[in-house]
């Protein structure tokens, strides 16, 4: 008969062979995140495919003493996924999803990028919200928060969450649900990658599409923040059937626009009625008349095609990015004034800046239900600054870290987003800011699932703040 540890030591030697390790040809193809900054070598990568090398590679990294992370789509700006040093788990093997469309619910494998669940879930009528880009990971996006289009009427990622399979600091496999491990269950929504592995997420569903309004006027900054303010106005009506943001930008050299405008700022008007496409079209019609526009890419479209239509602006490993945000309690006109001037000030020609609109579903939620905590903010302001070269880094992200320290008196209670809160500056200050009061019974939470801070590559919760 074998023992417990035999049967370890048998799948720590199995693994061995199936590590990649930095001598190894696939090794760097691997360790390739979204932001190009990120240049981190883990002491060893584990493809994974299923639970069961998950629970292998978390146990053999406790027997070695290594931390470890956790590399879903690889879209964490601040480059989470790969930790200096430590054993990552790449979960790109892992992206199965599978829809019961008479109950309404998806288990979605931990590695699955958006893109998977939304055609899966399509093929059914059926949605549930995820991110605007198809190739974000579902994993990172998920455990903190979650924002796309669809929060006006279902909430954020999280609050469509009912269920979640966990490989924990010790290699066990649990469920958790709002039944079984209640405390685990609420820290995984909003808490980060900081309790285990989310080896599958289970997704309430719901009817959307095929096709959707999707609107898309593009006015040139020069026209100031009149249609802004008609936005905000606007939206703060709809907010439970419009996901909106204005989005700043610059007008790219391509014949979608009248040459005259190439290189000028702008903003998009972007929105998704989440409902009828007809009856989105009729009610978004205002926000496309708002002042002269350099474009308009407005239209009924395919939710898939919606979910789609910025990923070719945000390639894998091509541009160097550094974002960052606050929650805001109201949009007055100072800061729309302020973001705009931003937008016209911002060294890089790629970098975009944005305005969110919340409310909707996602106020409905209960400050103490989630480990995101309170919902009275009704806006987001982010930063997300992208740029080409290395010798531009201390410009742009200099620029960035100034704007949004000058627009911090304006936060709601000194909260941002988890999902862009910046790198290399002091993580644990910004975590705790953005969790507020939740941080302590999160920190009880990691103390009792991941004492020793295995899983430490996140907005990171230490166990020993738990006082
Ligand atoms: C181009 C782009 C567009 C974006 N758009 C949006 C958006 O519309 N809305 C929004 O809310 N956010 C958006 N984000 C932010 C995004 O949510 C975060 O960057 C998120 O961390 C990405 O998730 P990922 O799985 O791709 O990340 P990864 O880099 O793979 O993982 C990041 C961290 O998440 C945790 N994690 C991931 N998977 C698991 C798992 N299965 N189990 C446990 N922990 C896990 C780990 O801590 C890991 O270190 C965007 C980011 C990019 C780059």
């Amino acid at each position: 008969m074998h023992s417990l540890e035999d049967n370890m030591t048998t799948q720590i030697t199995d693994l061995t062979h199936r590590l990649l390790l930095p001598d190894q040809p696939a090794y760097d193809a691997a360790r390739i995140v979204w932001n190009a900054m990120i240049d981190r070598k883990p002491a060893a990568i584990l493809p994974c495919s299923s639970v069961e090398d998950i629970q292998a590679g978390v146990r053999w990294a406790m027997a070695k003493a290594l931390p470890v992370s956790i590399k879903a789509g690889g879209h964490n700006v601040a480059g989470h996924a790969i930790g200096e040093g430590a054993l990552m788990l790449d979960l790109s093997g892992m992206r199965c999803v599978t829809v019961d469309a008479v109950a309404r619910t998806a288990w979605v494998e931990g590695g699955a990028l958006w893109g998977d669940v939304d055609r899966a879930t399509q093929a059914h009528g059926l949605a549930t919200p995820g991110g605007l880009i198809s190739e974000t990971g579902v994993g990172g996006l998920t455990l903190s928060g979650g924002v796309g289009w669809l929060r006006s009427r279902h909430g954020l990622s999280i609050d469509n969450l009912l269920a979640a399979d966990v490989v924990t600091a010790k290699g066990d496999l649990i469920r958790t649900d709002a039944t079984h491990h209640p405390d685990l269950f609420w820290a995984l929504r909003g808490g980060g990658g900081n309790f285990g592995v989310v080896a599958r997420f289970c997704f309430a569903l719901h009817p959307i599409g095929p096709e959707v309004m999707f609107c898309a006027p593009i006015y040139p900054a020069s026209v100031g923040s009149g249609p802004i303010r008609h936005w905000r106005d606007f939206v703060t009506q709809h907010a439970d059937v419009l996901g909106s943001l204005v989005e700043f930008s610059t007008i790219p050299e391509s014949e979608d626009y009248d040459r005259a405008y190439w290189g000028q700022r702008c903003y998009t008007i972007a929105a998704v009625y989440a409902g009828d496409a007809a009856e989105g079209e009729q009610l978004v019609e205002p926000l496309r008349h708002l002042g002269p526009k350099a474009a308009d890419f407005s239209g009924r479209m395919e939710y898939c095609d919606v979910q789609r239509l910025f990923d070719a602006l945000y390639p894998t490993g091509q541009y160097r990015c550094y974002w960052k945000s606050h929650l805001l309690t109201q949009l007055t006109d100072e800061m729309i004034d302020e973001g705009l001037a931003n937008a016209m000030t911002n060294p890089s020609d790629r970098s975009i800046s944005s305005f969110w609109n919340f409310g909707g579903a996602t106020a409905c939620v209960a400050a103490e239900e989630t480990a995101f905590g309170e919902r009275n903010f009704g806006w987001m302001y982010s930063l997300d600054s992208v740029w080409e070269n290395a010798e531009d880094d201390e410009k742009v992200r200099g620029w960035t870290r100034d704007a949004w320290q000058r627009f911090r008196r304006h936060s709601h209670e000194g909260r941002l987003y988890l999902n862009f809160a910046g790198q290399d500056e002091d993580s644990a200050a910004l975590t705790r800011d953005a969790l507020g009061k939740n941080y302590a019974r999160l920190a009880r939470i990691k103390a009792a699932y991941d004492p020793d801070n295995i899983f430490r590559f996140n907005q990171n919760v230490h166990p020993s703040d738990k006082s």
